[in-house]
């Protein structure tokens, strides 16, 4: 069913009260009156932080008393859910020459203002930030965070290739940091478009701001709570940056960008995530996982400013704000763009080939997991997030389709290419002249960069992308001197928690029909061993479920120290299947898979 089949049968029943989806109500092809020098001038001072508001006021000029339709976007590019920024607009107004305008909804997301004649309009509003998410406002007390897609009203039917200035009125002492260019006065930055003007978080208030050059671009690292990241905290990332960035540049020879901002915010409730940004990254991370290797994440999104920022599907070119923007295409431009964040790693030394290889393994334990999905299926599912799980596959998946045509394409061309020539050839090829590229532009770079025929290529198309089969790694991996296990393991669970200190572990709660409990351990209990496993650390469980993995005895020692007794005590054996995938080099590899193999881990291709 269409949407424009729905509205008519919604009609016809006299639902009148319901809201009906997208652009119902606004005529097809509605067109603002022109506008002229736009200027927004944001208010983010402790009042409006403390409010959870953001103060907006946007001004422009206009000819006659024609009327201005203007819109907030339902989306952020990159985010691929409609999130409606509209819905937190509040007090909106509108004047001229100091006197109000009348002005209404056009539809859900656009207002409809008159003006009285020719002259500068101002439109005011207030803008509710209190929801912590990587694409929409949010405010603490002396901080606040917002992207351009939350604030900045357009007007409709009128392209994005118009100038826009954003003034931000802040306290003293109050930092402003974005990507934006900045302008002539203080606080005040410029953009030359709307899509340029948008794609800039700010953070405004009271954080730390550090920056390193690396590759002849600075690289600033912005981070809220202020003093979150230890001086050794900072130092971790600006390493990882030196290692990572060069690796990136290298796949597309340049850095496209003046310069590159890392905003991060840490926090005990926070979405947990990035989002890409064509200067930029905007990372909310756990506080308890600023100590972790969030190489990865940083990684991850760098790889966007090209990929997805610069070249990207037809689908997206330009990107439209007013509605869902679907393409089959976000397993090149999300799986793609996790399997470069993985070799930036090991090509950079911040992960061993171990840690490659366990990453690859790992996006395979996610598709094994779920059910067989084509890559341009999942693609489309983003915008609905799909009850069966699948929607989320384009990033595994997309990431081993990537890793499998690298493998063909250098094992083709015996070693002289590289996936990295089909994504730095359609950079320039279509990115560079103002456009998106084709499913044929995709495919038929494959096989360039082979030297084959496109027919393989559009059979692993038909079969591995567009299709439901599974990913043919038993023919692929060996091409580059690999193998993948895919096992179901066996492994006895206690039904217990612990808390591991000084070489053991203390029962701290057991659950009722647990081997465990079965067995008579009790919470208090401290386990000095487990099936001859000394209990050291939290690795050593891992060893004991290794030691005892699909065992077919029927019960195994605990040593358990009780009050001043020391207790051996037989343990019945439970086992727990899963599923279990391995990605390991062949050490009797043929000579060329060796080398396919190296080359890739290191990013070398054959001259
Ligand atoms: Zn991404």
């Amino acid at each position: 069913m269409t949407r424009a089949a729905l509205a008519s049968i919604l009609a016809v029943v006299g639902l009148t009260g319901m809201t009906l989806p997208a652009r119902a109500q606004l005529p097809p092809g509605a067109r603002s009156a022109p506008v002229a020098d736009v200027r927004y001038e944001l208010t983010v001072d402790s009042a409006a932080a403390a409010a959870r508001q953001i103060g907006v006021t946007m001004t422009f000029r206009v000819r006659d008393s024609a009327p201005v339709l203007l819109a907030l976007p339902a989306w952020s590019p990159g985010h691929y859910v409609l999130l409606w920024f509209a819905s937190r607009v509040t007090g909106f107004a509108a004047e001229q020459d100091g006197a109000p305008l009348a002005w209404g909804k056009a539809d859900h997301q656009t207002w409809r203002v008159v003006p009285r004649g020719p002259g500068e309009v101002r439109v005011t509003f207030q803008y509710l930030a209190n929801t912590i998410d990587r694409a929409t406002a949010w405010t603490q007390p002396s901080f606040a965070f917002f992207l351009g897609t939350n604030l900045f009203l357009y007007p409709v039917g009128r392209g994005f290739l118009w100038p826009a200035t954003v003034t931000v009125r802040t306290e003293p002492g109050w930092r402003v940091t974005t990507g934006m260019m900045p302008g002539a006065d203080p606080g005040t930055f410029t953009a030359t478009n709307y899509h340029d003007l948008v794609d800039m978080p700010f953070f405004v208030g009271r954080f730390d701001l550090d920056s390193v050059s690396v590759a002849d671009r600075w690289f600033r690292l912005a981070w809220w709570p202020a003093g979150s990241l230890t001086p050794a905290r900072r130092d971790r990332t600006f390493e990882w940056l030196r290692k990572i960035v060069p690796q990136e540049v290298a796949v597309f020879q340049e850095a496209p960008f003046r310069n590159y901002t890392i905003f991060l915010v840490s926090d005990t409730v926070v979405n947990g995530g990035g989002l890409e940004h064509q200067s930029g990254q905007m990372d909310e991370v756990g506080s308890n996982q600023l100590d972790g290797q969030l190489s990865g994440l940083y990684a991850h999104e760098l790889f966007h400013a090209w990929n997805v920022k610069r070249l990207r599907p037809a689908d997206l070119v330009p990107y439209r704000y007013d509605d869902i923007q679907p393409t089959k295409w976000l397993w090149v431009s999300e799986g793609v763009t996790d399997y470069y964040g993985g070799l930036a790693q090991v090509r950079g030394g911040v992960m061993d080939s171990a840690g490659f290889f366990n990453a690859m393994a790992g996006a395979a334990l996610s598709v094994f997991s779920e059910p067989p999905t084509a890559l341009s299926d999942a693609s489309l599912s983003s915008w609905i997030g799909s009850a069966d799980g699948s929607s989320g596959l384009y990033y595994p998946k997309g990431a081993l389709a990537g890793f499998l045509l690298d493998v063909m394409i250098r094992d083709a061309s015996d070693g002289r290419h590289s996936l990295d020539d089909v994504m730095r050839g359609l950079y320039r090829t279509t990115y560079k002249r103002g456009r998106g590229f084709t499913p044929d532009e995709w495919w038929t770079a494959v096989a360039r960069a082979a030297g084959k025929p496109l027919a393989p290529f559009r059979e692993f198309a038909r079969r591995f992308v567009d299709g439901r089969e599974p990913l043919p790694f038993d023919s692929v991996l060996p091409l580059a001197g690999l193998r993948m296990d895919v096992d179901t393991v066996g492994e006895p669970r206690l039904g217990i928690t612990t808390e591991v200190d000084s070489g053991e572990a203390l029962i701290t709660s057991e659950s009722a029909p647990g081997a465990a409990a079965e067995a008579g351990l009790r919470v208090g209990d401290r386990i000095v061993s487990l099936g001859g496993v000394p209990l050291v650390d939290e690795t050593s469980f891992d060893a004991f479920r290794a030691r005892w993995a699909n065992t077919a005895e029927p019960s195994f020692p605990a040593v358990v120290r009780r009050g001043g007794a020391v207790l051996t005590i037989q343990v019945p054996v439970r086992l727990f299947f899963r599923l279990r995938v391995d990605v390991t080099a062949d050490a009797s590899a043929p000579a060329k898979a060796a080398r396919i193999r190296h080359d890739l881990l290191t990013g070398t291709v054959e001259r």
